[in-house]
């Protein structure tokens, strides 16, 4: 590609970092009381190219909760098992309201919404397939442990018992969701059980480093590029990369689509995950957020370098 010359990785997360790194807007998620903890000057930025390449700056090797941006891995994960029938079911369309909406899933046709807000990856994770729950757990947890897998001996994304307990303690409303779509006949399984799996997996504890090898892997078509094991068939990478474009930021989703032009996706724990296709994937960790539940941080960078790499999907056509 002809603007790749005019990409130099180190230079763009050096500058943006020192460009967004004393914003003081946006809070951090209190809905769920481990996240009101999580110190809010963390801030980290890492680049994974889809040749391998891995540059950082900043807490990059901190820890915090995927919280949504399992969302696209777990849909990854059930098209694999169900192939793209799921999304009859599931649904792919924006529904223009909160990602934990009642209304939204009283109002939509036929209940349906899509995999990036709850109820639809709460669904999703009740056609994941296994023996018994644990096992569905751990085919998930190992999944994005393979997405993101880099250097051999490097630490693997695990379960965060902490935010977990948290969360679980407090959900009434998820928990309402999946008796709602348990009601309406639109689960796969038991509702309190893919409430239970889809929790976990929001509480995977991520770097921003390890984020970026799940993007790579994405970019790179599904194939991880340090360990060249094929993760997730290309046309489901498609599928999961379009419903990021089309879902990936909450009900500001369309903004981002016309601003940035990069399929993203974020996860009130802070992070955004933005993959390029076939070039690269950038990941942004800083837990303030705005209204909708996006890092207001990690939108800046994104945006920053989207624009100076032209990195928006009609710039790169
Ligand atoms: N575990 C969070 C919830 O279900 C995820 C929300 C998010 O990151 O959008 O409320």
């Amino acid at each position: 590609h002809a603007a790749d010359a005019a990409i130099d990785i180190k230079k763009g997360i050096s500058e943006s970092y020192q460009k967004f790194k004393g914003i003081k807007e946006g809070k951090n998620a209190d809905y769920i009381p481990d996240l009101a903890k999580v110190n809010p000057s963390l801030f980290s930025i890492a680049i994974a190219t889809v040749d391998g390449k891995i540059e950082s700056i900043g807490d990059a090797e901190t820890t915090f909760s995927i919280q949504s941006i399992s969302k696209p891995l777990i849909y990854g994960l059930a098209l694999k098992d169900n192939g793209e029938k799921l999304n009859i079911k599931v649904g792919l369309n924006a529904t223009g309201q909160k990602f934990n909406s009642i209304q939204a899933l009283e109002s939509t046709q036929n209940h349906i919404q899509n995999p990036m807000v709850n109820a639809g990856a709460i669904q999703v994770t009740s056609f994941v397939k296994g023996k018994d729950s644990n096992e569905k757990w751990q085919k998930a947890l190992n999944f994005v442990q393979q997405l993101a897998e880099g250097k051999s001996g490097e630490k693997k994304p695990y379960f965060g018992e902490a935010v977990y307990k948290s969360e679980s303690s407090t959900n009434l409303r998820n928990k309402a969701i999946s008796d709602l779509l348990n009601a309406y006949g639109m689960m796969g399984g038991d509702p309190l059980d893919a409430l239970d799996r889809y929790t976990k997996a929001c509480s995977i504890m991520i770097t921003t480093k390890q984020l970026a090898m799940i993007g790579a892997t994405l970019a790179n078509q599904g194939t991880n590029p340090i360990t060249k094991k094929n993760i997730l068939q290309t046309e489901y990478v498609k599928d999961v990369v379009a419903e990021m474009s089309v879902n990936g930021l909450y009900e500001t989703s369309g903004e981002w689509w016309v601003n940035v032009g990069v399929a993203s996706k974020s996860g009130v724990g802070g992070g955004i995950l933005a993959v390029i296709p076939n070039k690269m994937a950038i990941a942004v960790f800083s837990p303030p957020l705005d209204g909708a539940g996006n890092s207001v941080k990690a939108q800046e960078v994104i945006k920053y370098l989207s624009k100076n790499w032209k990195l928006h999907f009609l710039d790169l056509i």
